[in-house]
């Protein structure tokens, strides 16, 4: 509740839900029959935390987000310089089921179908005739993978399958282009089943954003503290997906949204913010490039409002909590009477200090304030001290000061120690930005005053502040300060 992060991510679906544009895909009638309205959205962050919103339980195949997955695969088998040798790493500019291959015949990148064809033929064996079996077995082990990185068995669409394996006519040209062009070593047929499958699986958008948080951790599933790919295969993957993930508008997509990203056609996409954190999206109106309208924007509204785009500021990701104590090691303060030091001594464990260093962006003000929201019965004040913060963007910023208003409206304290002023700097620097409108207005606004009481330039002030808090607590506050 209190870190707000529920509410930012429900304010963006608000806003995003708006639009009702596109239309679901319909090549075949089971990807037309699903509910065009449905919305769903979820954000695994480093921690294996995930928040989920919306329609984030249902579940659709996960069609093209598969490839990133097959390729990591791929690469994981059989390493980079074989896979490149087969399957190119550029950005081809044209549609994803364009038949788009480079000068030495290698399909351009794996992310479009070509290339993903090409993938999952690598992972059969390379004889001409495969018996159906081996296909059951290599997708067995593919489930197995994709089911890693998800911390979830993922099942297989049947009647998708089926209509995929039937209808399949343009992805059965590529994959006999390939084939008459000598590039691959396996029985297309049973190249393209795999493909139709892989694209079948179900997922909903909390698998997405866990697949995503996995390969922001190095192949780490947070999750599960399973290793399900190498640090390697998983920075070649955010690379390709930063390249060649949202097809044809690339350029456009880094530079604004800037989230190394995959999109399908059942209506998903999965981000990811390296190192940090995985995004999950599903609403399936698509648009004519066969991405989620509403995906597209709420990615480009969860990029600028929570200031995630991959670029933003010199981040120190792993931020944050280099220490919490309470505040039995310091002296009480000698300015009060015998009884109110007495009854000081006796309460040092009712306020706990929350040192916070690095850069403190979105990712970092919630692992603290999450840590602070579950201690939140363990303190009557918290002191969070950012003196070793180097810079504090508007989202993080308004994240500790709502956080710091919840506890007043609870009868609790939040204070800030803040002596380079980093606060005031970034209430001073993004002055005229936009800054997540109303999601927790008015209190939030109250948070841009850098005026504000309670934000101490020194530890020692705090403490006082803290002090005179308890006592008032204590003894009301018509009794508590003159000795009485
Ligand atoms: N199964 C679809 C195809 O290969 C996936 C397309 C997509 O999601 O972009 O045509």
């Amino acid at each position: 509740m209190t870190t707000h992060v529920d509410g930012y991510l429900r304010h963006i679906m608000g806003v995003c839900s708006a639009d009702s544009s596109g239309a679901v895909a319909d090549y075949i009638p089971e990807l037309a029959c699903v509910d065009p309205d449905g919305y769903g959205l979820s954000m695994c962050v480093h921690d294996g935390n995930v928040y989920s919103q919306g329609d984030s339980g249902v579940t659709f195949t996960i069609q093209s987000i598969s490839k990133p997955l097959t390729y990591a695969l791929v690469l994981s088998r059989l390493g980079p310089a074989q896979v490149d040798a087969r399957i190119g790493v550029e950005p081809s500019g044209e549609a994803f089921n364009e038949i788009s291959v480079d000068a030495e015949r290698r399909p351009r990148n794996p992310m479009i179908n070509a290339g993903a064809i090409m993938a999952a033929s690598l992972l059969l064996p390379p004889v001409r005739e495969v018996a159906a079996s081996t296909v059951d077995s290599v997708f067995g082990e593919l489930v197995e993978f994709y089911s890693g990185c998800a911390g979830r068995y993922l099942e297989l669409d049947e009647d998708v399958y089926r209509s995929e394996a039937q209808t399949g006519a343009r992805n059965r040209a590529i994959a006999y282009m390939l084939d008459s062009f000598g590039v691959v070593d396996t029985d297309p047929e049973s190249a393209l089943d795999l493909y139709y499958r892989q694209c079948s699986l179900r997922v909903t958008t909390d698998d997405l954003s866990v697949i995503g948080a996995t390969i922001a951790n190095g192949g780490l599933n947070p999750r599960t503290g399973r290793q399900i790919m190498t640090q390697e295969v998983a920075q070649r993957v955010l690379s390709v997906m930063t390249t060649c993930g949202m097809y044809d508008g690339a350029g456009d997509w880094v530079t604004s949204v800037g989230l190394p990203a995959k999109s399908g056609v059942g209506g998903g996409i999965l981000a990811v913010l390296p190192g940090q954190l995985g995004i999950g999206v599903y609403s399936p109106r698509l648009d004519r490039h066969g991405n989620s309208v509403r995906g597209i924007d709420t990615c480009r509204h969860l990029s600028t409002d929570l200031g995630l785009h991959m670029f933003n500021l010199t981040r120190e990701s792993r931020v944050t909590i280099r220490a919490t104590y309470d505040i039995g090691e310091f002296e009480v303060g000698e300015d009060w009477t015998e009884r109110e030091r007495s009854y000081l001594r006796t309460s040092r464990d009712r306020v706990r200090v929350y040192e916070l260093q690095g850069d403190l962006t979105f990712s970092g003000a919630e692992a603290a304030m999450r840590r602070l929201e579950d201690d939140i019965d363990r303190y009557d004040v918290a002191i969070v001290d950012i003196s070793r913060i180097g810079i504090v963007d508007p989202v993080a910023r308004t994240m500790v000061l709502t956080f710091k208003h919840t506890l007043d409206d609870r009868g609790q304290r939040g204070m800030v120690v803040d002596p380079d002023g980093v606060m005031r700097a970034s209430v001073d620097r993004h002055r005229n930005d936009r800054v997540i409108p109303d999601i927790v207005a008015p209190e939030a606004l109250r948070g841009f005053d850098p005026t504000l009481p309670h934000v101490h330039a020194t530890m020692a002030e705090a403490l006082t502040d803290a002090e005179a808090f308890l006592l008032k607590q204590r003894y009301g506050p018509d009794d508590g300060f003159d000795g009485v």
